[in-house]
C-alpha cells in the first residue's frame, strides 16, 4: 500500500501527544487515572478530528470506547457507553521530538517515492543520532555536524525530486527550458555539437539541464528552489511560519559550514541545540511532505 493524499494531511498536521484521564470508573467505582496517547493538531488552532480511544479503567482493567478532541489544546471526551461519567484531563505534552512508535511507522511506510522514502530514512537517523546523544550544548561540534547533514540530506531530497519532476514527461523539459532564467539563454557551440553528433539532441538538452541542476544549482538557497519548483506548478511551503523557520535555519547553515558556527562578527553562535535540531528536522519532513502530497494530487488531476 502506498502513502495517499489523505494520509500525508494527516502526518502533516499531527504530532503524538500523551495526557492522563481522570475519571470515577462507571464498574469499579474507582478513581481511574490512565494514561492516553492522542494525535495532536500542531500547525493549526482548530479543533483535531474527533479520534477513537480505548480508554481501561487503572483500578479494573475494564476497557471503555470514545471520542477525543483536541480542543484548543485540551482533550475533551465522552464515553460511548457511559456518556454522564465526567473525564478530566491533565495538559497535554507533545511527546519529545523522538517517538520510537512515530518513527517506525514512517520509516516502515511504503513511500511511492524512493526519495522520500530514503529522505525519511535519512532524517530518521539523524534524530537516531541527537536522541543518543542528548546532553550536547548547542555549539558543540556534535550537533553542528548532524544541523549541517540535515541539510545536505533536505537538500538532496529537493534536488532529486526537482529532477525526477522536470524528466517525468516531455512537456516539463520543455516548460522548464523556457522559463529557468540561465537554461533559456544557453547557447551551443559547433564545437561542442561536433563533439557529441553521435548523441540524440533530447539526450542531449537533457544532461544539460541535469548538470545545471546538480552541480551549479544550491539546493540551500530556498527562494531559488521555490523559483526552481515555480516554473513547473508546484509550491514548496504551505505555511508562511514555515517558510520563516528554514529560512532562519538556512541562515544558521550559513555560519555552521562557513564559519564554524560563528556569526559574521565573530560571535560564537549557540543555537544548534538538541531541541532546535529535533525541530528543524520535522520541519523539513513537513515540507518534503508537501511536496509528495503535490505530486500525488497533480497526478490525480491529470
Ligand atoms: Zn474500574
Amino acid at each position: 500500500m502506498g502513502m495517499v493524499e489523505a494520509d500525508i494531511e494527516k502526518l502533516m498536521e499531527t504530532k503524538w501527544g500523551r495526557t492522563y484521564a481522570n475519571f470515577t470508573c462507571p464498574v469499579c467505582n474507582q478513581l481511574s487515572e490512565e494514561l492516553v496517547k492522542v494525535f495532536m493538531p500542531t500547525r493549526y488552532e482548530t479543533p483535531s478530528k474527533p479520534q477513537e480511544i480505548a480508554l481501561s479503567c487503572s483500578e479494573c482493567g475494564k476497557e471503555f470506547n470514545g471520542q477525543l478532541t483536541v480542543i484548543e489544546g485540551h482533550p475533551k471526551m465522552k464515553l460511548a457507553d457511559h456518556p454522564s461519567v465526567d473525564l478530566s484531563f491533565t495538559p497535554l505534552v507533545l511527546d519529545d521530538y523522538y517517538s520510537e512508535e512515530y518513527e517506525m511507522f514512517l520509516r516502515n511506510f511504503d513511500w511511492r517515492s524512493s526519495t522520500l522514502a530514503s529522505f525519511i530514512g535519512a532524517t530518521g537517523e539523524l534524530k537516531d543520532l541527537l536522541r543518543d546523544n542528548p546532553e550536547n550544548g548547542g555549539a558543540s561540534i556534535f550537533n553542528k555536524m548532524i544541523f549541517s547533514q540535515m541539510f545536505s540530506v533536505f537538500e538532496a531530497f529537493l534536488a532529486d525530486t526537482l529532477v525526477h519532476l522536470i524528466f517525468d514527461r516531455q512537456k516539463n523539459i520543455e516548460v522548464f527550458l523556457n522559463k529557468h532564467d540561465k537554461l533559456q539563454k544557453q547557447k551551443v557551440s559547433l564545437c561542442d555539437l561536433l563533439e557529441n553528433q553521435s548523441q540524440p539532441v533530447l539526450d542531449y538538452i537533457k544532461s544539460h539541464i541535469f548538470k545545471e541542476i546538480r552541480e551549479e544549482t544550491l539546493f540551500h538557497n530556498l527562494p531559488k528552489v521555490e523559483r526552481l519548483y515555480a516554473i513547473l506548478g508546484y509550491k514548496v511551503f504551505n505555511d508562511d511560519r514555515l517558510k520563516d523557520s528554514l529560512m532562519k535555519a538556512s541562515d544558521l547553515r550559513h555560519h555552521c559550514v562557513h564559519r564554524n558556527g560563528h556569526d559574521m562578527h565573530g560571535n560564537v553562535v549557540d543555537a544548534y541545540t538538541y531541541e532546535y535540531l529535533m525541530t528543524t528536522i520535522e520541519a523539513m519532513r513537513v515540507v518534503a511532505l508537501f511536496i509528495e502530497h503535490e505530486i500525488l494530487r497533480a497526478k490525480r488531476e491529470n
